[in-house]
């Protein structure tokens, strides 16, 4: 059986097609998967009996089952949603100012194993498919108070996103096609951890944000934290975000983990400047998020502000992230995927 949720519409025209169905079925069917959130093939109630039961016969519309949801104090909701296959993955609904922001999980696991990230730390399982990021949007829908809406939707939590990238590209067609979910590409974000030919080829198949995980300024801080960068060293990620196309957006994000004695010198923020110049972007300042077991401490307040003070004085826009839901271990980075010990 094939979960309908995993077909893109050119898809699901081959699909009605080879059914010997007209082309306008593949329309119905996209409506009532994406954007009317249909649970099952029976609620297609514009489909005639015959063919929902033909597509019963080879398909269905699977969903995530939550599992459990913790909410923190600052508003954050942190859910952990079942697989199909029985394994966990983890989701995070984050309130801001005047955005309510959806941080989805792209793979279970993560195989880049940085050192300061939980999720890199507990190894990989697999790829998720598209029916199942289109699955933690819906659960996510599923948890939202009276009112709410989610505004934007970052591919930040566990997992590299352009690991994945056939799946995560089909997901962002469906995210972002006003007859699909209808995000804007601008509220929809990619955060990578510098996959230097996956950066390209999106640049060319997507108009999304891009977000990219630098988290220190020499190579060799880098590659000690971040053993992918002994495959894409510095010189070559930095050429790849100056030449990245922008499509009329201002800039690219530049996330950059503050771990105490390890990268957060004013040395390292003006190392940071210089690697930058050039380069359209804005800088997302992350303190270090721990959790139980990390070999890394937070920096204290005062020098994360120096730190960026540094960077604005520059002449950066810098942003420092608050560590929204920590208390639930929703932070960056501190996603798992199974119920906490
Ligand atoms: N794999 C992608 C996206 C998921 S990680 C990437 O690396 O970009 C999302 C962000 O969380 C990254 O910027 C990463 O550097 C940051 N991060 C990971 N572990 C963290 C931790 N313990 N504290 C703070 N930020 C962390
Ligand atoms: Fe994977 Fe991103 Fe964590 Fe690195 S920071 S291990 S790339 S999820």
């Amino acid at each position: 059986m094939k979960n309908l949720r995993d077909f893109t519409y050119p898809e699901l025209l081959g699909l009605v097609s080879s059914l010997g169905e007209r082309p306008y079925r593949a329309e119905q069917i996209y409506g009532w998967l994406f954007r009317r959130h249909a649970p099952d093939i029976d609620s297609m109630t514009d489909i005639s009996k015959a063919f929902r039961e033909r597509l019963k016969e080879e398909f269905y519309v699977g969903g995530l089952k939550i599992l459990d949801v913790k909410k923190s104090s600052d508003g954050t909701r942190k859910f952990l949603s079942l697989l199909e296959d029985g394994g966990r993955i983890e989701s995070v609904l984050i309130p801001e100012q005047d955005r309510l922001t959806l941080c989805v999980s792209t793979q279970a696991g993560c195989a880049l194993g940085c050192r300061f990230c939980m999720t890199g730390m507990s190894g990989f399982t697999r790829n998720l498919t598209m029916a199942e990021l289109v699955g933690e949007v819906f659960a996510a829908i599923s948890l939202l108070d009276e009112g709410e809406r989610i505004t934007n939707v970052v591919l930040m939590g566990m997992g590299e996103p352009l690991s994945n990238y056939d799946n995560v590209l089909r997901f962002i067609q469906v995210l972002t096609d006003g007859k699909g979910l209808g995000f804007s590409h601008n509220r929809v974000t990619v955060s990578t951890a510098g996959l230097v030919p996956a950066i390209i080829r999106l640049g060319k198949d997507a108009l999304v944000n891009l977000a990219v995980s630098l988290n220190a300024a020499t190579d060799d801080v880098r590659s000690r934290i971040m053993p992918i960068n002994r495959k894409y060293p510095l010189d070559e990620l930095i050429e790849t975000l100056r030449t990245y196309p922008l499509h009329g957006k201002k800039n690219i994000t530049v996330e950059y983990v503050l771990l105490k004695n390890v990268n957060d010198t004013l040395e390292d923020a003006r190392r940071l400047v210089k690697l930058l110049r050039g380069i359209n972007c804005k800088i997302n300042i992350i303190p270090f998020n721990p959790f139980p077991g990390a070999a890394f401490e937070r920096p204290e307040e005062q020098r994360v502000l120096a730190f960026g003070k540094v960077l604005q004085d520059a002449g950066y826009n810098i942003f420092t992230r608050q560590s929204k839901g920590a208390d639930i271990l929703a932070a960056c980075g501190q996603l798992k995927g199974r119920y906490e010990e």
